[in-house]
């Protein structure tokens, strides 16, 4: 098994399944399941979710809302994520645990990054919510963060398409893919990986991104087994 503690980010859209907005519980169920099969292997698994399903702050703002305003928002709306996916993953009879950076004693422990670790090596999934507890950063830069925290061997990026292209490949079927890039020629290239923040971060660790597509049931194992699933970003050119 090439990894023993991943950090896998899921963003809001991928929660939303097809849905336009919130949640859709068939698809929490499909990818809790997914998450259930991982863990029976004995691998760690921290999950950070996005918000984007429900709010987003640049949007809001765009529209005139105050910006670390709106970003609260967006990280309120990432908790709700986690309480949702938590239930089920609960449901897969999995043990979890919310860790909030935004303070929310009622429904989720503050984030430790000492307590996170122990209930990894207890085997329990951990949800990190709230983001980075801070505005103007997004839930990517959160997965950089603590996948960095908490030494996870690997970034697993679910996305809605197959990896890395030069373009979206929705709407330029010609795009190039991507198999192996390094974190310089994602902020180069400006390739859609994460944010450049989250690269950065990633990039001076030399953390590896993996992007995969999370709509293709079965993938999060494939990529946790090594199978050849997605791109993988690595500080190997560097
Ligand atoms: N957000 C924030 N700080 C963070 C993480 C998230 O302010 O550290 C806010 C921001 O407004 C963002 C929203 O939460 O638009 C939802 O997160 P994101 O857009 O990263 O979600 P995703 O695109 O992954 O669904």
């Amino acid at each position: 098994m090439p990894y023993k503690r991943i950090l896998l980010k899921l963003s809001g859209e991928a929660l939303a399944g097809p849905r336009p907005y919130g949640t859709d519980l068939a698809t929490l169920q499909g990818l809790a399941s997914e998450i259930h099969e991982v863990q029976r292997l004995g691998v760690q698994i921290a999950l950070v979710l996005g918000g984007g399903n429900i709010f987003r702050g640049l949007a809001a703002s765009a529209k005139g809302m105050d910006r670390a305003n709106a970003d609260y928002i967006g990280m309120v709306a990432t908790v709700m994520n986690c309480l949702a996916f938590q239930d089920a993953l609960e449901k897969q009879g999995l043990e979890t645990r919310v860790l909030t950076a935004l303070e929310m004693k009622q429904v989720a422990e503050p984030y430790i990054r000492r307590r996170a670790i122990r209930h990894l090596e207890k085997g329990r999934v951990i949800l990190l919510a709230g983001g980075t507890g801070n505005p103007f950063f997004t839930t990517d830069t959160a997965a950089a963060l603590r996948a960095l925290e908490i030494q996870a061997e690997v970034i697993m990026k679910g996305t809605k398409v197959d990896g890395i292209y030069s373009d979206d490949p929705e709407t330029h079927p010609t795009a190039e893919f991507f198999p192996d890039v390094s974190h310089m020629d994602v902020l180069k290239r400006k390739l859609k990986v994460m944010d450049a923040t989250a690269i950065s971060l990633c990039m001076e660790s030399r953390m590896p991104i993996h992007v995969f597509n999370v709509r293709t049931h079965g993938n999060i194992l494939k990529v946790v087994r090594g199978e050849s699933v997605g791109s993988l970003v690595t500080s190997r050119q560097e």
